[in-house]
């Protein structure tokens, strides 16, 4: 086997740009090193710095001959405590005011902050709890005005700027795009984003919604839902069915329902976005401890392991690539827990996932013959990217799907599913002159030898009519 095969992985690694990681020679390391797509986070970036740095990945990517993805996170109706001038210490017992106006009347007694939203007083309860800054602090909500809650502090902590604040089990009522995603998401269409991950999704109007504005910028960019809260998890099916792709974002997941349910809710999902064979990224705390240690914790480990066993698509880093310590030692982690693990799963395809199409129902039969002759792949020529999501949902353990297009977006989305190892390159009016493009491609960049098996799933000329094949070929 050659050097690209042996270090061939089918999880893939999204990590998340940030000050520790953004130069352009650390941009480098990450892109060289493996990193399959670059995500964006807008609770913290500007849209001057999208355009930069956008840019400056393509730039990076065409020095190291490695394109990769770039993801937008847009924050959707997320609330959040206004700026303060220091950050506040918040003792056990104080009181403190949310205001829904900046200038409101203050008590000297009480601690007074703003919030961005508008109708959190109607919206919350007395006696219901208030989490802030990823549930660090505890609040108990005691009386509320107009424009006014009063909270008592169960559990202290310091209460710096903007901090997020989750109301479990409430029905926000704002808009799934408000007024700041929208103008995050032209300046990441005009930059080139490929997908778009939009937090507390929960409905699948949400998700539509999303889609007819990207429709309306003229963007093909595929849309990442992120499953964060109870909503969004009551209707996990219709929005699975609606996106592209799904995140589960244990970060405000583990805050939105009982923490001890998580594990089994990121089942569900991986389970669910399976058998609609829809790609899964497996987000937030999966090597926390990292972002100010060299090693992992074992049971950080233990959880990237379980999500590879699980079979995600991705695997997701955060504060680790952003503020972190240790970012490529974050990276060389994963993929050293992913190439040990993978090839321990059982070698079982998808049955869950239901083929429509005669051709997407070629695609078992040629995964189930790639994985059964070894030293093998699957060549597969699209357009749209579907037979690459679909063989990718397929789960042909050992068996890479190299997938060809001649569209330079689709092919960055075919960073993200499983197994899928995307090529950019003209097709020939003759389908067999593109085939032998592809193989003499893969040989020449190393990724196939001589005697290498390959199930190829391409068109071809019957009686000067296109006819779907699946074809056996072996690297000459
Ligand atoms: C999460 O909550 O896990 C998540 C990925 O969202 P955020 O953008 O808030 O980090």
């Amino acid at each position: 086997m050659n050097i690209k095969a042996q270090n061939f992985r089918q999880t893939k690694i999204v990590a998340t740009l940030g000050p520790a990681t953004e130069s352009p020679d650390c941009l480098a390391k990450l892109i060289t090193a493996g990193v399959d797509i670059i995500r964006l986070n807008m609770a913290h970036a500007t849209r001057e710095w999208v355009a930069e740095i956008v840019q400056r990945i393509r730039d990076v990517s065409t020095t190291y001959e490695r394109q990769i993805a770039v993801m937008m996170d847009v924050k959707g109706p997320e609330i959040r405590t206004g700026p303060v001038d220091h950050p506040i210490p918040l003792k056990l017992g104080d009181l403190i005011d949310f205001s829904t106006e900046s200038s409101g009347q203050r008590d000297d007694a009480v601690i007074g902050v703003s919030v961005n939203y508008a109708q959190l007083p109607q919206d919350v309860e007395v006696g219901q709890t208030v989490l802030v800054d990823s549930g660090l602090i505890r609040l108990k909500v005691l009386s509320k005005t107009e424009n006014c809650i009063r909270c008592e502090v169960m559990t202290p902590g310091e209460l710096g700027s903007r901090r997020h604040i989750n109301l479990p089990g409430v029905q926000v009522n704002l808009p799934a795009l408000t007024e700041k995603d929208c103008a995050d998401l032209r300046a990441g269409v005009a930059a080139g984003i490929d997908f778009v991950a939009l937090s507390f999704v929960r409905q699948s109007d949400d998700v539509l919604a999303l889609r007819r504005f990207l429709d309306d910028l003229g963007s093909t960019a595929k849309i990442v839902s992120k499953i964060e809260e109870q909503a969004g998890v009551r209707n996990m099916h219709d929005i699975i069915q609606t996106s592209d792709a799904i995140m589960v974002a244990r970060g405000d997941l583990g805050i939105e329902i009982e923490y001890h349910q998580l594990p089994l809710l990121q089942t569900e999902l991986v389970r669910a976005c399976q058998a609609e064979g829809k790609p899964v990224i497996i987000a937030t705390h999966l090597l926390e401890s990292m972002i100010s240690s060299p090693m992992p914790t074992r049971a950080e480990i233990s959880d990237v392991s379980n999500a590879v066993r699980e079979q995600a698509d991705a695997v997701m880093l955060s504060g680790e690539t952003t503020t972190g310590a240790y970012p490529l030692e974050s990276v060389e982690v994963l993929k050293n827990i992913i190439r040990t693990i993978e090839p321990s799963v059982e070698r079982k395809l998808n049955s869950q996932i239901q083929l429509k199409e005669p051709k997407a129902k070629m695609l078992r039969a040629a995964a189930a013959l790639a994985q059964d002759l070894g030293k093998s792949g699957i060549i597969v020529f699209t357009r749209s990217g579907f037979l690459a999501y679909a063989l990718g949902a397929l789960r042909p353990r050992g068996v890479p799907i190299y997938a060809f297009t001649d569209v330079e977006a689709v092919f960055r989305q075919l960073l993200l599913p499983w197994g899928v190892e995307p090529f950019l390159m003209e097709f020939s009016d003759d389908p067999e002159q593109t085939i032998l493009d592809s193989l003499d491609y893969l040989k020449r960049k190393n990724w196939c030898q001589t005697g290498t098996w390959l199930v190829v799933i391409t068109n071809a000329l019957a009686n000067e009519k296109i006819i779907d094949t699946m074809q056996l070929r072996i690297v000459e």
